[in-house]
């Protein structure tokens, strides 16, 4: 059976969510879009009305609640700010690999972190030489007694320096090529963790997006999640869960954009009229509201079958590379729209042109994306 009807708690969550981005996120954006300042207080009173680690399962003092939720909150955070969404929506991505693979003292020590208090962890896999093609890492973790040495260098880490601990991919044996990666928790205060510059951005500017150095950096060796070897594959079922609300937050985006079109195509008049009866425009509008439903159903999809335990990998692709690329068109044809003005900063669709782009780019380009799905297709 298909529906597309949201439960109550799913609709009351929805409501919540709108509720809060508008009395705290969008007020505050353009600051935090200008300064780049790191959105601290806010993330903290998301994180008391329960919209942080909500996936987290309720043993572990998370929200236990299901992918799909998590894309509903998602598209709701980034309707207000992508930027200001990612100091809440950091901690999914670098606790789901626990969740999968962790031991049940590392669920407990390191999820318990996250939920006792507002902090964040932070997702170490991307390295300045391994995006695309993570394989080509060069981070190395070697067993010494009962800890492991790690060096090496971790590139474009979300949140990285307000995390209170890292999910880091390193080769334990790079003779096995990516059956070689392993993955651990590394807490963010062992000596030999230098947390670099941070990267000034096109867009998502509150994300704090920053480069780390490791050297010599002792972890013990229950901190392993999963087996030697087993990273890879955990980096990739990672993926199958947390595409859905990157798909998500260009559905977020997108409707925003679209959002703030359709209100000033009615009000802006050229030649007498509003220019929302310009068949031109209404055209624009209506492939906008197209590609937003669009999405959303992708990624509804992507979600629910996360949820059911069913394989998704093919179905998250598509939803972050459509929602992706869609967020990118709306948000071009929504500075179209504006005119002149959209080009101002005066007016909140540059902006979101500038937040939508990195939707193409993180977690897997869409050039990626597209050939994970010629793969699932060629392969069946
Ligand atoms: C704002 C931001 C936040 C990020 N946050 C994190 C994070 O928290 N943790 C983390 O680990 N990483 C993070 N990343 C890294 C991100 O996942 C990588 O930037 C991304 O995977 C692309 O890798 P790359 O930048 O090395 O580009 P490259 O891999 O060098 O790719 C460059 C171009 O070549 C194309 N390309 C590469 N290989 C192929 C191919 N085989 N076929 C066709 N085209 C190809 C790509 O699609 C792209 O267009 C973040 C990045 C950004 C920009």
């Amino acid at each position: 059976m298909v529906s597309f009807q949201l439960s109550d708690e799913q609709d009351a969550l929805r409501e919540m969510t709108a509720d809060f981005v508008k009395n705290e996120v969008i007020p505050k954006a353009e600051h935090h879009d200008r300064t780049g300042e790191y959105p601290v207080e806010i993330a903290r009173k998301a994180f008391e009305v329960g919209l942080v680690n909500i996936t987290i399962p309720e043993q572990y003092g998370g929200g236990g609640l299901g992918h799909l939720d998590e894309t509903i909150i998602t598209e709701e955070l980034c309707y207000g700010c992508a930027g200001i969404a990612i100091s809440m929506t950091v901690n999914s991505l670098a606790s789901v690999p626990v969740i999968l693979a962790g031991s049940e003292e590392l669920k407990k020590k390191y999820l318990g972190m996250l939920t006792d208090e507002y902090c964040n962890a932070s997702y170490c896999l991307s390295e300045p030489d391994a995006g695309s093609d993570v394989a080509n890492m060069q981070t190395t973790a070697v067993r010494k007694g009962e800890s492991y040495v790690i060096n090496g260098s971790k590139a474009w880490v979300s949140g990285g320096a307000h995390a209170k601990w890292f999910t880091l991919f390193a080769y334990t044996d790079r003779e096995k090529g990516h059956k070689g990666v392993t993955a651990f928790v590394v807490p963010s205060d062992l000596p030999g963790i230098e947390i670099g510059k941070k990267e000034d951005m096109m867009g998502q500017r509150a994300s704090n997006t920053v480069f780390i150095n490791f050297q010599d950096v002792e972890i013990p060796a229950e901190n392993r999640i999963g087996g030697e070897g087993e990273g890879f594959k955990i980096a990739m079922q990672t993926f199958d869960r947390t595409r859905p609300p990157i798909g998500a937050a260009g559905v977020g985006i997108g409707r925003r954009a679209y959002d703030e079109s359709k209100r000033y195509a009615m009000e802006r008049k050229t030649f007498g009229v509003p220019i929302a009866q310009h068949q031109a425009v209404q055209f624009m509008l209506a492939d906008m509201a197209i590609a937003v439903e669009a999405g959303r159903l992708l990624t509804w999809q992507a979600a629910w079958l996360a949820d059911q335990g069913k394989r998704n990998t093919m179905y998250c692709s598509m939803a972050k590379c459509f929602a992706g690329d869609s967020a990118m068109r709306i948000a071009t044809d929504a500075v179209q729209i504006f005119g002149g003005y959209g080009y101002s900063k005066e007016y909140p669709v540059e902006k979101l042109l500038r937040d939508a782009k990195v939707m193409q780019i993180y977690e897997g380009t869409n050039q990626i994306q597209r050939m994970i799905i010629a793969k699932n297709l060629l392969a069946t």
